[in-house]
């Protein structure tokens, strides 16, 4: 019997326990390590921010569908990983064995800005809602302009904040989302990075300085910084180096999928769509692996269905070089999340 142990339920993972559901594999055990037993859907938080979703609406309850796979779920943080003695060891002390182990813990926002101590990161998810929940929301600024920067800015101005949007990008990605921001009345500043924050919080952005009643923190995604010390091959930034079947160059008994990771064969965007189709070429892998067989390489898609929500029920689609928008675009957007999420609380959908 092999023993799986699934690092994390980010989107791979959670396409991993839905597999298992319709068809577990015979010859292992499987075990999902993960800081809470609910996890908030990103495409949705936005939502939640906005007041469209109540929290719970947007929450998958990742030890149910763990337990209904038939997989152990155990609510821990790994800070450490051995993968010549396949160990990890989790925060509070306790070790974890295994024969196989799949990593797919996301990202965190790079922090390298000076005086990015003073800002609120956008991830993880849960600390932010509830730190944002708190603070005094009358001029926010974001540091970032990505596609979750400016869903967070929009969502903020609907619930009534004057937002800031520092970005070093231009033009923004997709082209047409500064367009809907200026329309959205957010003071969106492409080509204007934040050179550093400081004590107020104060933001300064070549020679403007501006004082906000929060900052927050949307930049590129940085790898978790125990990823390195794993001793596993990294690219520069330090996300795992995986090949075509999503394991580890250097180590085949080690999988990674989604923001972590990064294939051999060049990168990929960050985003939960890819992440979300390497999980059912992961479960499709243990499969083989389990019964014997060679894994099968990971195909990604050309391009990739990207929607935005733009604060009030309005949103924009764009996929390789068409695009749309409007409040129909939110409907479908927001159809296809509570699917999403309702299909893994065990919902009707
Ligand atoms: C506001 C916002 C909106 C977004 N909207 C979209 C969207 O609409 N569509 C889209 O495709 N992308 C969207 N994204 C991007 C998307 O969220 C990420 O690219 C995606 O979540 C990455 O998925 P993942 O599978 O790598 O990991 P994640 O979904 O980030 O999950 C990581 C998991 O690992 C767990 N974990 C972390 N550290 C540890 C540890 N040490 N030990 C164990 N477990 C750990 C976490 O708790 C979590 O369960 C959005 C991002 C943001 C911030």
């Amino acid at each position: 019997m092999k023993r799986i142990l699934l690092i994390g339920a980010g989107h791979a993972h959670l396409a991993v326990l839905r597999s298992l559901l319709k068809e577990p594999p015979a010859a292992a055990r499987f075990a999902l390590v993960t800081p809470r037993s609910k996890q908030l859907y990103s495409g949705m938080l936005p939502g939640v921010i906005a007041g469209h979703y109540r929290r719970d609406e947007a929450e998958i309850d990742v030890a149910r569908l763990a337990a209904a796979g038939k997989v152990e779920f155990i609510e821990g943080e790994v800070i450490k990983l051995d993968p010549g003695e396949k160990v990890a060891k989790l925060a509070e002390g306790a070790e974890l064995e295994f024969d196989l182990v799949s990593i797919n813990v996301g990202s965190v926002p790079e922090r390298s800005l000076q005086g990015a101590g003073f800002a609120l990161p956008v991830k993880p998810y849960e600390s932010f809602l509830e730190r944002l929940s708190k603070a005094r929301l009358n001029r926010v600024a974001i540091v970032g302009a990505g596609v979750s920067g400016s869903e967070i800015g929009m969502a903020l101005h609907h619930r009534g904040a004057a937002v800031t949007l520092y970005s070093d990008k231009v033009p923004l990605w997709p082209p047409q989302l500064e367009g809907v921001m200026r329309r959205m009345r957010v003071d969106v500043r492409p080509g204007m990075p934040a050179d550093a924050i400081e004590r107020g919080p104060v933001v300064h952005a070549g020679a403007s300085t501006q004082e906000f009643d929060l900052v927050l923190l949307a930049t590129a995604a940085a790898p978790l910084p125990w990823l390195r010390a794993t001793g596993l091959p990294c690219d520069e930034r330090g996300f795992l180096l995986t090949d075509d079947m999503l394991r580890s160059i250097a180590h085949p008994d080690v999988f990674a999928a989604g923001d972590c990771a990064t294939p051999s064969s060049g990168p990929l965007p960050r985003s939960g769509v890819y992440a979300l189709r390497q999980g059912e070429t992961l479960a499709a892998n243990f499969r083989s692996v389990v019964s014997g067989q060679a894994p099968v390489a990971y195909r990604a898609q050309r391009h990739a269905l990207a929607l935005i929500s733009c604060g009030r029920r309005y949103a924009l689609a764009h996929r390789g070089n068409r695009s749309a928008q409007g409040r129909w675009v939110w409907w479908w957007k927001n159809h296809i999340d509570r699917r999403w999420v309702r299909s893994l609380n065990g919902e009707k959908t």
